[in-house]
This record gives C-alpha cells, structure tokens and sequence, in this order.
C-alpha cells in the first residue's frame, strides 16, 4: 500500500508506505509554537517508509529552537511538510499528515505532545526510535 500526498500547490510530492493500516499508526500534535502555528498533525513510524520528491529547491529547510531538526516547508505554497533527521542509516522523518492532505488520516483526532522539557539526549533518542525512514528524489512524479 502506498499513500500519496502533496503540499497545497503540488510542487512537493510525498510516498507514504505504511507498515500497517493507516488507523493504526499514531497522529501527534506537537504543541511547540511553530505546529501550532501551522496546525501539524504528524505521523511517523520506523516500519514505514516515506518518499518526498519535490525539484531542485523546492523545499525550504528552516531549522529553529535546538536547530537539530530541518523543518521541510514547501517554498511556493508554506506547507510544512515534515521535519527530518540524519540518522546513521539515512535521513529519518515525521510527516505532517495535514500539510501534505495524506490519504487515510482525515477526521483523525490528534494527540497532543509536548517535548518541551526533553534534554537534547531524549529528543535525539525518541526521534531516532520513532521516526520513518525517508528517502528524497529530485522530480515531481506525475508532473
Ligand atoms: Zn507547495
């Protein structure tokens, strides 16, 4: 199974394979101040596997707070698309389901989360235990 999303203009595609039924995998909302602002809902899981293909600078990374994480905003539209990772194996994310309007997660209620007292170690940990290893292709599939 594989399931699609896009940002609001489509410049920024994503490919979502989920390790088990969409119901089943967790939908967060951080309630740091930037997803609040945006009104994240983010999924992510260590089985799935997550696609993002957008052009050569299509996508804005804006890092913030501990500067770790590089937040992917669609540079055209503002969607924010998923915050990613360097793990030892490969970029690892958490997408926001609605931001890129991802199949499956429609009318989910989210689950508020704050990380806020984390030490940079637990943060690191969680994301690393937590987060869908992604891959990022040059082009727009369908374009
Ligand atoms: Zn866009």
């Amino acid at each position: 199974m594989t399931l699609s999303g896009s940002c609001h203009c489509g410049a920024v595609h994503i490919a979502f394979e989920p390790s088990r039924a969409p119901a089943e995998l967790p939908l967060r909302a951080c309630q740091c101040g930037f997803c609040r602002r945006h009104g994240a809902r983010t999924t992510s899981d260590p089985e799935s596997r997550l696609l993002i293909a957008a052009a050569p600078g299509a996508i804005a990374a804006y890092r913030f707070g501990r500067r770790v994480s590089e937040v992917l905003i669609c540079r055209t539209c503002g969607c924010y698309i998923a915050s990613a990772i360097e793990g030892a194996a490969g970029k690892l994310a958490t997408l926001n389901a609605a931001g890129v309007d991802l199949e499956g997660f429609d009318g989910r209620a989210a689950e508020p989360a704050n990380y806020e007292d984390e030490t940079d170690e637990a943060r690191l940990a969680r994301r690393l235990a937590r987060w869908t290893p992604t891959t990022f292709a040059p082009a727009v599939p369908n374009a």
